[in-house]
Formats: C-alpha cells, structure tokens, sequence
C-alpha cells in the first residue's frame, strides 16, 4: 500500500485547496479526511490529478500515512478544531505530528500543544494566509511547535509557501502559540492597511468629487511607488468594478458596514494586556464596528457638522498629501504590530526573528508589500530596534510624509470627515516622540484620589503628596 507522507483534515475551501497544493509539489503523496465523507469523495471525484488516498475513518486515515505521520486539520476554528485533535490523538503516536492551520486564537494553540505534548505527539499551531487563493498557489505560512516537528515539517511547508525574492514565505517562528500570535498580528495590521486605505479613498472622494473608476487610477498610480501592496492593487480593482444590475459603481452599491471575524479584536485585546498601544489597528478595529451599527448611526446622523463645504484648492497637491499620508500611518501600523510581537514574544518566552517575519510576509499573505523589504532591512541594521519606525529609512520618509499627514489629518477634521486611523496613528507618532508627556499630570490626578504615589524626575524613590484637598 502506498503511504502518504502528509494528511489534510478538513476539506472546506482552505482544506481542499492546501490538499491540492500539497499534491502538485514534487514528492508529495497526500492523504485527506472530512468528517462528512462527501466532501471527501468530491475533492476526490474533482482532482483525479492530485493522486489522493482518501480515508473515511481516523483509523484509515492514520494506517494511510507514513511515520512519523504528519497532518494538516483545515476545520473551522474553536470546538471543531479540538474535536479533530481528540480524535487524532487517539490514532497517532508518539514522535507524529499534529498541526492546526485553522485560524486559532493563540491562547488556544497554547493549551492545545501542552495537552497534545504530554501525549508525545507533537502539536504544531500554523497560521496560514492567503484566503483560499494562497492556500491553493502558494500561502505565506506561521508555524510555531518544537523543534523536532520542524524538521519534518520545515521541507513540506517550504514546498507549498509562496516565493518572494527567491525565498518562501515560511519560517518557523517559535514555539507553541507563536506562529498563531504572529498571524493575528498580522491580520490586526490588515485591519489597519485596510482602514487606512478606506480613509485615503474617502477622503480624496469627498475633496474632488473624482468618481471611483479615477480614484482607482490614483491608486493604481500609487501602486507603481513606494506605496506598492497588494491591498492598493486590489483597491485599485474594487474600485473599479461596476454593478451590472444598476451600472452603478459597485462599491456605491455595498452596504457600508464592515464584517470582522475577530482576528482584529484579538489583536486589540491582546494587546491591551500586554500594555502595547497598537492605535491604529484598534482604532480600524473599532471603524469597522462603528460601521456596523445603523440604529445609531441613524439616529446619530441628525447631529451638527461643520458648516462649511470641503472644497478642496490644489487637486494634485491634496491627493499628494493623502499618499504621504497613508504612507506615513502605515509606518506607524507595522511598527505598532511589531511592537506587539516584540511583547508578546517577552512575554510567553519565543525567541521570534522580526526580521523574517517581515520577509514571510513578502509573498502570499493579504499584507504581502515592497514595504516589508525595507522592515526587513531595519531589522537586520538593529535586530533589537525598540521602536521600528524610528529605523533610518522610516525616519527619513517621516521628514518628508509629516506636514501633508498633518495637513490631511487637520482637513479631515475641518470637513467633518472621520479619519480614526490617520489621526490615531498621527496622535501616537507624536507621543511616542515627545520629550515630555501630560502622563504627569495623570500620576499627579492618580496620587490625589488613590494614594497611587508617583516618581520624581530629580530623584530616586516612590513618593505621595498630603494633597490639600486630601479628606
Ligand atoms: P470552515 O468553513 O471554517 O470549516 C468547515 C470545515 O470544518 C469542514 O470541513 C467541516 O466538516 C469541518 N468541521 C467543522 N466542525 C467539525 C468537527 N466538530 N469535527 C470535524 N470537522 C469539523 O472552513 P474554511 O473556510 O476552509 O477554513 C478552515 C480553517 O482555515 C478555519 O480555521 C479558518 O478560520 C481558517 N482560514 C480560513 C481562511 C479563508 O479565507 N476561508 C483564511 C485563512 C484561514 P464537515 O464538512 O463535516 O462539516
């Protein structure tokens, strides 16, 4: 009988495009499972070419794969995932390796790989992403685990990632929930690239009054610079698109409130108990749930804005602005996100490389950008860099971004047009700068009410105030 030498559990959209992927790549046989054997035998009906060893139970699909066995689960996140785990477990054995490529909050991943370790199994949390396109030609991937499922696992994951620069988007980023930490982040920093290219677009459409089909130009033009990402080349595309029912540009037709599957929301809370502010991808976080209440914002619209029209004088120079803009507010997302990775490593102890991180993201994933390239560069300049955008290339692109950010930031505002991700990243750049901030004040107001002591600038120690108001 011939063996797999790697499995896929789970054949919805991202299951069986992975299986196939797998199957096209030099020496892989694939063995593939689902709960409902339907699926299973129209993967199987559908691909012919992929040569898959189907299985209808968890023992068949055990005795199908070559040892130590190595299987992908491909199921919808939370309880399916930790019902596929308890089934595996009782087929695989020691030395064999178990990964989740499902989108698991970290913490899961976390107790997950405790619980699966102390059978000797190995547990591998991947985070994968692409959509169902990247699954199928090339995800960029993020697997955490031991050292020991790595080297099984490295060369099958190399095979199946995206190539970016001659080199694939997959690393092995730490271990237990580390590689489900660092695509959380990333699709917290997809939040805000997103939110920050809505807010470009919004902006430059109530300023000009240029329909979607030219804004789409704009972005297109901007996508041949150094703004050049996936997310603007899919914008440019959005954009463009006319309804065929109403001959109405499509995205005047969608509905504007915005979907979230709670990645974004993860990162935010995370992060707020790791004590990092990530602004941007909260505030793009929190646009999208604003959007998505129309009780609100229908009673909400009756409130006064400003009585002036935005007439915008300089076309050029203002949509110029609105690129160095959305230039220098992404700096400030990724370096956020960084920021965030860079905690949670020192927090659960992963020893996680920045640097090849922005270099997995360069290909295959929704973030995939030019940009990375020069993170990467940051990185490997200063591998303990404390605040990335203060990195050479970014501080430079500061000096010539940050009078048009502010002068769209101050626009925005003027006009009544909501701009949390522009204004929230501009807020934090010049905090994370000042020399000095009124976060004495608040120790002062901390020390009145609580007795909550504050420190001195001028010496040593921990100090309380007999406040005259004290009762
Ligand atoms: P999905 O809709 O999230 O899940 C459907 C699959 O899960 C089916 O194969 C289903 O089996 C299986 N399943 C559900 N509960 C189960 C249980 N208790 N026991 C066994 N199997 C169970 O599928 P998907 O969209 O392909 O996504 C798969 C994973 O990839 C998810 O974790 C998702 O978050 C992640 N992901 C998705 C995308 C994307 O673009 N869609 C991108 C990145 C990551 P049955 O056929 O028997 O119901």
């Amino acid at each position: 009988m011939t063996h797999a030498n790697i499995g896929v559990v789970g054949l919805a959209v991202m299951g069986s495009n992975l299986a196939r992927n797998l199957a096209s790549r030099e020496g892989n046989t694939v063995a593939i499972f689902n709960r409902t054997y339907e699926k299973t035998q129209g993967v199987l009906d559908a691909h012919p070419e992929a040569g898959f060893i189907p299985a209808a139970t968890y023992e068949e699909f055990a005795a199908s794969l070559s040892k130590p066995r190595t299987a992908i689960i491909m199921v919808k996140a939370g309880a399916g995932t930790d019902a596929v785990i308890d089934e595996l477990v009782k087929v695989f054995e020691p030395g064999d390796i178990i990964v989740d490529g499902g989108n698991a909050f970290f913490p899961d991943t976390i107790r997950r790989e405790k619980a699966v370790r102390s059978t000797g199994i190995n547990f591998v949390g991947a985070g994968i992403s692409g959509g169902e396109e990247g699954a199928l030609t090339g995800p960029s991937i993020m697997p955490g685990g031991s050292d020991e499922s790595w080297v099984t696992l490295g060369p099958i994951l190399r095979s199946i990632a995206a190539i970016a620069e001659g080199e694939p988007c997959v690393t092995h980023v730490g271990h237990d929930g580390a590689g489900h930490f660092v695509k959380m982040v990333h699709n917290g920093i997809e939040y805000a690239d997103m939110q920050l290219i809505a807010e470009a677009y919004d902006l430059i459409r109530r300023g000009t009054g240029k329909s979607p089909a030219e804004i789409a130009e704009i972005f297109a033009e901007w996508n041949r610079g150094e703004l050049e990402s996936y997310l603007i080349e899919i914008t440019a595309e959005v954009l463009r698109q006319v309804d065929a029912s109403t001959g109405k540009p499509l995205v005047d037709v969608i509905l504007d409130q915005a979907g979230a599957k709670g990645t974004g929301a993860w990162t935010v809370q995370t992060a707020l108990s790791l004590g990092v502010p990530v602004s941007g991808i909260a505030e793009a976080t929190f646009a999208r749930s604003l959007s998505s209440h129309p009780e609100q914002r229908a009673v909400a619209g009756s409130l006064p804005g400003p009585a002036e029209e935005f007439v915008v004088a300089d076309e050029a120079a203002f949509i110029e602005d609105v690129r160095l803009a959305l230039y220098a507010s992404k700096i400030v997302a990724y370096s956020q996100g960084f920021d965030e990775i860079r905690a949670g490593a020192a927090e659960y102890g992963w020893n996680i490389d920045l640097g090849a991180i922005s270099k997995i993201w360069r290909g295959g994933c929704i973030i995939r950008a030019q940009f990375l390239n020069r993170i990467a560069d940051a990185y490997a300049e200063t591998p303990d860099l404390p605040v990335l955008m203060t990195a050479p290339y970014f501080a430079e692109a500061f000096t010539r971004a940050q009078a048009a950010w502010r002068r769209v930031v101050v626009a925005a505002a003027q006009a009544g047009i909501p701009s949390p991700a522009f204004s929230s990243s501009l807020s934090y750049y010049d905090g994370i700068r000042a020399d000095r901030l009124p976060a004495a004040l608040v120790q002062g107001q901390r020390d009145f009410f609580g007795a909550h002591t504050y420190k001195r600038i001028d010496k040593p120690g921990t100090f309380h105030t007999q406040w005259s108001g004290d009762r």
